[in-house]
């Protein structure tokens, strides 16, 4: 449940609504707005009861939430969260581009890569130092060295780094390094690991679960910003179907569902979705064509030898063209964008 306040409501009766809303056992989490403060119920088991909110001074109406997710929803927040790292803004109309190799493999490599992206346009780096392989035997990434080699791309370039924590022993190591957290998409319902994002200072980047719906994928961000943390990019990289001509096949359309059900800002990962290099310039037009407001792309300088992920990993060219042909689409479009997203709402 949303508890509205009027516009003119004063911070006495915004607060007197909260101690009522705690008296019965609920969690009340105040929103600021443009033009009003909208207070949130939370933990509440079953339907809560308008009336006894109505009444209160300064209360202009109580919206019932009809979704499972809250904090995401658009019911609870109408404007578009931004996130913001470094110079770059994310969800606020401009395309964020992130690029890099899948995996740091040395201070060399990260740096060459990084130079290449930036270059093309790319305003963030990733590159993982923990990574979730599906073999034992394969490269696991490099660790905290890893982590140090972003550290020393970010000095370089001025870059800010996205890098995945993968679980809770090595998140504070993480948190301390990266400028953007990413949870990976086999750890997307793992909830204590979710709790833990929640209460970290930095940005999050929360991948599709492998087979996850949309109100998995969005109930995990609830977790994140249950915990305090209302910094969270959503990111699309494909789900498993029966197709075999993809690695995973990118979901196009959960891009304006998510928009239409949440605030926070989505991107798109071609690379994962494509699992191979040929289909994933096309595939990062689709995306910018369907409103993502960031694309996230592999790119190595000598793929045939990276360690991993080297089959959908682009050349440095070939980024410089998907940036080109990107911002084009992105431009064509923009100007529908705000027009797009009031009709979503409506809708
Ligand atoms: C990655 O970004 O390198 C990665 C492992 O992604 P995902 O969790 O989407 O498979
Ligand atoms: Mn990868």
């Amino acid at each position: 449940m949303l508890i509205v306040m009027d516009q003119l409501a004063t911070a006495a009766e915004i607060d007197a609504v909260v101690g009522a809303i705690e008296a019965r056992g609920y969690t009340a989490r105040p929103i600021p707005g443009g033009q009003r403060v909208a207070i949130g119920v939370l933990h509440n088991h079953g339907a809560v009861d308008a009336s006894m909110f109505l009444g209160l001074e300064g209360v202009k109406e109580v919206i019932p939430v009809t979704r499972p997710f809250k904090l995401v929803s658009r019911e609870f927040q109408v404007e578009d969260t931004v996130v913001r790292v470094g110079d770059a803004e994310i969800g606020n109309g401009h395309l964020t581009i992130i690029a890099g190799p899948c995996a740091i493999e040395s201070d060399e490599q990260a740096l060459t890569i990084a130079r290449h992206v930036q270059k093309a346009g790319a305003q963030l780096f990733r590159g993982g130092a923990f990574k979730p392989r599906t073999s034992p035997y394969a490269f696991q990434g490099m660790g905290e060295e890893g982590l140090r080699i972003l550290a020393h791309v970010r000095e370089e370039t001025g870059m800010p780094v996205v890098t995945e924590a993968m679980d809770h022993e090595v998140f504070d190591l993480v948190e301390a390094y990266a400028d953007v957290i990413q949870i990976g998409a086999r750890n997307m319902q793992n909830f204590s690991l979710l709790r833990r994002a929640g209460r970290a200072g930095k940005p999050i980047l929360l991948k599709r679960g492998l087979s996850a719906t949309i109100e998995e994928w969005l109930m995990a961000a609830e977790y994140i910003m249950e915990g305090g943390n209302t910094q969270v990019i959503l990111c699309e990289r494909g789900v498993r179907t029966f197709a075999h001509h993809s690695r995973n096949t990118l979901d196009l359309s959960a891009i304006p569902v998510v928009q239409k059900e949440s605030h926070l800002p989505i991107i798109a990962d071609p690379s994962h979705a494509a699992g191979r290099r040929s289909q994933v310039i096309p595939l990062s037009r689709a995306a910018v064509a369907v409103g993502a407001q960031g694309l996230m792309v592999e790119v190595h300088h000598a793929p045939e030898t990276a360690l991993s992920d080297g089959a959908q990993s682009l050349y440095p060219d070939q980024f410089h063209e998907l940036c080109r042909q990107a911002h084009a689409i992105h431009g064509m479009f923009s100007p529908y964008r705000d027009h797009a997203a009031d009709i979503q709402r409506s809708a």
